[in-house]
């Protein structure tokens, strides 16, 4: 398995002092180039989780195990290694450094892995049709093609495992098919597994493989269960 998850458990504090429990998850696993997608309403916990996979929040409990390592038992600086040399991220506002150009955008996202390597970003860049525009800044771009910027980011340290949340939730309904055949497409050809989170069912469609959130996460599934006064 490249991806194998027990017991995981995140809570956040509210604001009026309870204790809200976010992610439950028993169990859950991802094979070597499996692509998924994952249902979940609005507040079910869909980011959260993705961001404790991917090492960006620590869970309070729990066992997340990526390509042999236990990146939740990682420190911060562990887990920012793991990140960059095992995980794409497609983030739903892409997240693109607005004062670089698409191209530095990807190099930047090499230099925290194995290193600036330019034909490969450009080839990434060719691949998701961006090859005329390496040189564009973000703002110059439309919003389907940031979103296809930051599509060959997250291939650019060939990960092991592509992470996407909402990643069409910004775009106009022709954009986001052809946008979601691209992450298809590309993480299959670099052998990466992908793991997607979405409330849309356009989205889902697209899957062969789709898992309900509220059946993996027992917060999900019965939100208020998890609340208990401190
Ligand atoms: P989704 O991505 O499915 O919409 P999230 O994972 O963003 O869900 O959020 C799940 C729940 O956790 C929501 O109720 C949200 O308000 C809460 N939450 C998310 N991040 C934080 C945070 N940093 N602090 C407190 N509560 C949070
Ligand atoms: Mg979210």
């Amino acid at each position: 398995m490249l991806l194998t998850i027990e017991n995981l458990r995140k809570s956040y504090g509210t604001p009026d002092g309870s204790v809200q429990a976010v992610v439950d998850v028993p169990v859950f696993s991802l094979d070597t180039a499996q692509q998924m997608a994952l249902c979940g309403t609005s507040g079910s916990g869909k980011t959260t989780f993705l961001n404790l996979i991917a090492g960006i929040l620590k869970p309070d409990a729990g066992r997340i195990e990526l390509d042999g390592c236990a990146i939740s038992d990682a420190s911060e600086a562990g887990r920012d290694r793991l990140r960059a040399r095992t995980i794409g991220y497609i983030f739903q506002t892409f997240n693109l450094l607005q004062g670089y150009t698409c191209i530095e955008n990807v190099l930047l996202g090499m230099s925290f892995g194995p290193g600036a390597d330019r034909r490969r970003a450009r080839g990434l860049l060719e691949r998701v049709g961006l090859g005329q525009r390496l040189d564009h800044f973000p703002r110059q771009l439309s919003t389907g093609q940031q979103q296809r910027v930051a599509v060959a980011r997250a291939l650019a340290n060939r990960p092991k495992l592509v992470l996407a949340d909402e990643p069409t939730g910004n775009l106009d309904p022709a954009s986001a098919a052809e946008s979601l055949g691209l992450i298809h497409e590309t993480c299959l050809e670099n052998g990466a597994a992908l793991l997607l989170v979405s409330h849309d069912r356009e989205v889902l469609g697209q899957f062969d493989n789709v898992r309900d959130l509220a059946e993996i996460n027992r917060a999900a599934a019965c939100p208020s269960a998890g609340e208990a006064r401190s």
